[in-house]
């Protein structure tokens, strides 16, 4: 990017809003996968019509443009890799309307999705996916990536809450898509189609949600065992019994030991393997389910404790939400996948992941939402360390290989970004790669957003 094109940027957001200092630069330069890219240029837009101008002026100048929200992607999307301009939506972050009756909600895209669910709290709504990113993730960067979290298991994924979004799109075109009520099947559904593009079809600057009632309560049930697989082969067992949770992770004996001196009392240090399983809704909707999960345990002998305490349930969850960056204490650097397999195959992938772990000498920890068969495997590396480092490659591939050969996904919240590009033709055949190839054309011919992202380099 030329002087006269920052010149031109300067013009379209203000000089307060553009920077190209090399501290501004490295600020935005990196994002959870700890992989850095120096942008040429970061800017700050505030409305769809200055991202427009930005995109018209990136295809006459051949630049890319990189969307960024929080930053917190595990997989790269948000890096310039191909240099350019980097654009942050963090000053587009107004809760625009939050309509209770309608149970709707228009925000931006900066918003941070644990402010939203805090300001929904007050009018007894709730926007129920829950990134453990929560406190710092957008929800603009949550509807690009589809995120997820431990309720999906209960509730979904971004994708069932978003309803309609204004999108800016890549030759500077600003679209609306969807609607603001419960149903509609009017044309192609575009909203479901950007969510999970990973900032390469558009740039949301509005996003319509879906809201639902807060539960009136929640239950938390504690599980612990003596062996990973027994607790994993528990999983399919508890939703086959009729039981709901809204939440049914796992941890394993190394994720549990990084994290337990957040709540000491409740992770008890004799355990290797826990399930955290929550139950909500109204009063008596609980109390049924309560005692249906009492006697399930119960019949099989399952060791647990519960919990209806807001304080001791937060400690808990933020021991769990710790578990990612915890795991550095492990190791400096981690190859971080969220693969999916059919839930009464979890038992054999962390089988799998014990067993590569012992084959290649690696530490890999595996934890996550068990309820949806979404289970985060970190394989921790040293990348100066080149042996480790390659092995901890081929287990990647491997890991890949598996779980596409259980009938499993690569990423079930994540996305593929750059990290997994060179995996995506192990899960998606030649021809729906090209139609995926012609889609991304289409919205952007002369590839000026987020170019180097899903799609493996030829
Ligand atoms: C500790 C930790 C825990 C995490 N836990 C979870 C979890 O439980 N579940 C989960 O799903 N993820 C999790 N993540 C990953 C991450 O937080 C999510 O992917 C999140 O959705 C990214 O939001 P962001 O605002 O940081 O987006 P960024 O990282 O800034 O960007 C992510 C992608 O979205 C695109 N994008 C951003 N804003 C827009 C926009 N307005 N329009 C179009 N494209 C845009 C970017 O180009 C990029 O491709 C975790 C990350 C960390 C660090």
């Amino acid at each position: 990017m030329n002087k006269s094109i920052i010149h031109e940027l300067r013009g379209i957001v203000g000089s307060g809003a553009l920077f190209t200092d090399p501290e501004e630069l490295s600020c935005y330069s990196y994002d959870a996968t700890g992989q850095i890219f120096l942008p040429d240029g970061v800017s700050f837009p505030e409305t769809a019509e200055q991202i427009s101008a930005i995109l018209q002026l990136a295809n006459r100048h051949d630049f890319p443009v990189v969307p960024r929200g929080a930053g917190s992607g595990m997989t790269g999307g948000s890096l310039p890799v191909k240099g350019g301009l980097v654009l942050v939506t963090s000053r587009m972050n107004r809760i625009i309307e939050i309509d209770p009756d309608n149970m709707i909600a228009i925000v931006e895209p900066g918003v941070i999705t644990g402010d939203l669910q805090d300001e929904l709290k007050k009018h007894n709504l709730m926007y129920p996916p829950d990134p453990a990113s929560l406190k710092f993730c957008s929800i603009g960067g949550n509807a690009a990536e589809c995120a997820g979290g431990p309720s999906a298991v209960k509730y979904g994924v971004t994708k069932d809450y978003v309803i309609g979004l204004e999108a800016v799109l890549p030759t500077g075109e600003i679209i609306q898509t969807g609607v603001r009520t419960e149903k509609s099947v009017v044309g192609y559904d575009l909203t479901r189609l950007f969510i999970g593009s990973e900032g390469t079809l558009g740039i949301f600057t509005k996003l319509t949600l879906r809201l639902l009632p807060l539960p009136e309560s929640k239950t938390t049930f504690l599980l612990t065992f003596t062996s990973l697989p027994e607790a994993t082969e528990m999983v399919s067992k508890i939703l086959a019994a009729g039981i709901i949770p809204c939440t049914l992770e796992y941890m394993d004996k190394t994720a549990i030991s990084i994290v337990r001196s957040h709540t000491p009392d409740l992770l008890p240090d004799t355990t290797s393997a826990l399930i955290i399983l929550e139950i909500d809704g109204t009063e008596s909707q609980v109390q049924h389910q309560q005692q249906k999960v009492v006697k399930f345990l119960n019949d099989r002998g399952t060791a647990y404790r519960y919990t209806e305490d807001d304080d001791e349930r937060s400690e808990l969850w933020q021991a769990r939400r710790s578990i990612s960056p915890a795991s550095f204490n492990l190791k400096p650097n981690k190859i971080s996948e969220d693969v999916v397999v059919p839930r009464t195959k979890i038992p054999d992938l962390v089988r799998f992941c014990e067993k590569t772990a012992n084959d290649l000498d690696l530490a890999i920890l595996t934890f996550g939402h068990a309820g949806d068969g979404n289970i985060h495997v970190n394989i921790m590396v040293d990348i100066t360390n080149e042996v480790e480092l390659t092995n901890g490659r081929m287990a990647k591939k491997l890991l890949f290989e598996f779980v596409v050969a259980l009938g499993g996904s690569l990423s079930g919240e994540h996305g593929i970004g750059i990290t997994k590009s060179e995996f995506l033709p192990v899960e998606i055949d030649r021809t729906a790669l090209e139609v995926m190839k012609k889609i991304k054309n289409l919205f952007d011919p002369n590839n000026i957003l987020n170019p180097g992202k899903i799609f493996p380099e030829t």
